[in-house]
């Protein structure tokens, strides 16, 4: 196993299944563009095979499949099918929810519980103009059936001043009456915000804003998370939870345990460092010429790793997946 000097592992991996998107959220492709898949993608097979590599020569426990968006791309069946098998303590999904309907019985069938849902507002024009593709009522109407199916709901939300700090009570009461776990994720330095602090300014909310939002109309305790959590996490006293990802108010680096494996074969260490890793190559080798090595690439990934806090990085969530 291979542990840094703060006792830091890898435990949690997220793979962008794609890079592709049906969305083009405002902070996160400033131009607009919906991004289609990128032409040098792996396999479905060769993503499964990384997999199977890392949790060997990393100790992978937990995988969620992130993007881009995971539920447009045509590998997700043949990926789910085999990532099933691996005997990991708990696969998850990242999704903007526009296909959840859709793919509910796949990925009920390939054993999905638990689902993280990104929903930045409940107001039909601030959606359009905030993610700029996909349609608010389909989303919410891939929730319910989700919730109707047994699958356990997070809801993310990007606070953005400006743009949906209005929506912050009424989709905390929402997922509170519902029994969906709402995270609020503080704006991250990332991609055209890590060279544009006035605009990541400008739209920033931190945590220390929120909370006195939702203090006017909630009472709320601090509530217990795991100790690698990346959430602060709240209890509303006989109604719910809810948590903030505050990687700028209080930074979780000491304890982050996720490693990033990108569509196009290159692992991420952290999200807050340009280094990255190629390992595409290795996946089509045999297990006992590819473990050594990426063994030495998984040391230079976690030596990758901030010693305390984020501080934003030129990558873009789009392409490592969130
Ligand atoms: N398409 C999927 C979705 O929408 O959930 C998965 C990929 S998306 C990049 C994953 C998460 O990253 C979303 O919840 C999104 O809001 C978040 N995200 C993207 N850019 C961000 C930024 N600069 N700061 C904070 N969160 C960001």
């Amino acid at each position: 196993m291979i542990v840094d000097r703060q006792g830091r592992r890898f435990r949690n991996l997220r793979i962008s299944l794609t890079s592709a998107c049906n969305y083009a959220c405002t902070y996160c492709v400033p131009n607009g563009k919906r991004l289609v898949a990128a032409q040098d993608e792996l396999s479905a097979q060769a993503m499964a095979r990384g997999v199977a590599y890392l949790i060997e020569a990393a100790g992978i426990e937990r995988l969620r499949i992130t993007g881009g968006e995971p539920l447009v791309s045509p590998k997700l069946e043949a990926f789910m099918g085999a990532v099933g098998q691996m005997g990991l303590s708990d696969i998850s999904l990242t999704t903007n929810g526009q296909l959840l309907a859709r793919k509910l019985p796949l990925l009920v069938d390939a054993g999905i519980r638990r689902i993280n849902v990104s929903l930045d507002t409940l107001d039909a024009d601030a959606f359009r103009s905030i993610a700029r593709g996909g349609d608010l009522a389909t989303v919410l109407e891939g929730m319910d059936q989700a919730r109707a199916a047994g699958i356990k709901i997070k809801v993310n939300m990007v606070p953005l001043r400006g743009q949906n700090l209005d929506q912050v009570m009424p989709l905390l009461d929402y997922c509170l009456a519902r029994g969906y776990e709402l995270r609020f994720i503080e704006l991250m330095r990332m991609g055209h915000l890590a060279k544009d602090s006035n605009a990541f300014l400008q739209q920033f909310v931190s945590l220390q804003q929120l909370l006195s939002l939702i203090g006017e109309q909630h009472e709320y305790l601090q509530a217990n998370a795991p100790v690698d959590a990346t959430a602060v996490r709240y209890e509303v006293p006989g109604k719910g939870f809810f948590g903030v990802i505050a990687n700028e108010s209080v930074p979780f680096c000491r304890t982050c345990s996720r490693l990033r494996l990108s569509s196009t074969g290159w692992l991420h260490g952290c999200l807050s460092s340009s280094n990255r890793h190629y390992v595409g190559d290795l996946l089509d080798q045999p297990r006992h010429q590819a473990l050594p090595a990426l063994q030495g690439l998984l040391m230079k990934a976690l030596g990758d790793k901030q010693e305390v806090a984020f501080s934003g990085g030129a990558t873009v969530m789009k392409i490592i997946g969130g």
